[in-house]
């Protein structure tokens, strides 16, 4: 497998089932998510079809999926840009994260096992590791995991395709937003979430979530800064590495 798909963490390990679109496509949503990416950063296809050593058209693909997201506008005749959510934009999507968190919360709680409760609690050990030694973008990552991981235990497909594009609109909103240097969710609080889903305790599980859920709003800021928009910057630790070689999508290059 090339050094390009290894991964440089264990949130989503390249398959070698995985297409090239696959993989430029993780890695753009995770630069999203770990705010390497601003808000507005244009995503020019041969700026990063030269960095990840892919065509276009594999660049095309997978803008194309992160516009279904809804963290990528494509412009007709201007190009691809990472979405910038007005104000108003952001209290929309944060409404409906709410919505739909309290929901993923009743069903974790009704689906709840060791393993998964296992599963949370290291992922915010792991969380706190990260801010705690600097690794800001790695521990905004894993936040957003966490409530990913919170979706997977709702065991319901669709509610978790929606959570991953709120999340990752989320992160933008954050970037834009957010007074620099805090994280966007307290591990304390998803500590104190699983105890309440792990003791079945459904009315307090809902009463944590709302509470945390408003925390990262009053968070937001409009005078926040987003960070940088060079996309070598962003991508500067595949520089080094060999063009992709993994099986090419079946669709036509150009
Ligand atoms: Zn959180």
């Amino acid at each position: 497998m090339n050094e390009l798909i290894k991964r440089k963490d264990k949130a989503a390990p390249a398959e070698p089932s995985q297409t090239q679109d696959d993989i430029v496509y993780a890695h753009v949503f995770d630069a999203i998510l770990e705010q390497r990416l601003a808000p507005g950063t244009k995503l020019s296809e041969e700026a990063l079809g030269e960095i990840f050593g892919v065509s276009r058209t594999v660049i095309r693909r997978a803008l194309l999926r992160l516009s279904h997201e809804g963290v990528v506008q494509l412009r007709p005749n201007r190009g691809a840009v990472v979405s910038s959510p007005n104000v108003d934009e952001a209290r929309q999507i944060l409404f409906t994260r709410r919505i739909i968190e309290k929901a993923i919360t009743e069903l974790a709680v009704d689906n709840r096992n060791s393993e998964q409760l296992r599963v949370l609690r290291q992922m915010v050990e792991d969380e706190h590791q990260c801010f705690s030694r600097g690794d800001r973008g790695t521990g905004i990552r894993l936040s957003g995991e966490f409530h990913l991981q919170l979706a997977r235990m709702a065991a319901n497909q669709p509610m978790l395709n929606f959570q991953r594009s709120l999340i990752s609109q989320t992160s933008l909103i954050i970037a834009q937003f957010e007074a620099g240097g805090k994280s966007h969710c307290s591990y304390d609080e998803h500590m104190e979430l699983i105890a309440a889903i792990e003791a079945g305790d459904k009315a307090r599980a809902l009463k944590l979530m709302d509470d945390h859920l408003k925390h990262v709003e009053d968070k937001l800021n409009l005078d926040g800064e987003a960070a940088t928009d060079d996309l070598h910057a962003v991508f500067s630790h595949l520089l080094d590495k060999k063009p992709l070689k993994v099986k090419r999508s079946k669709l036509a290059e150009d």
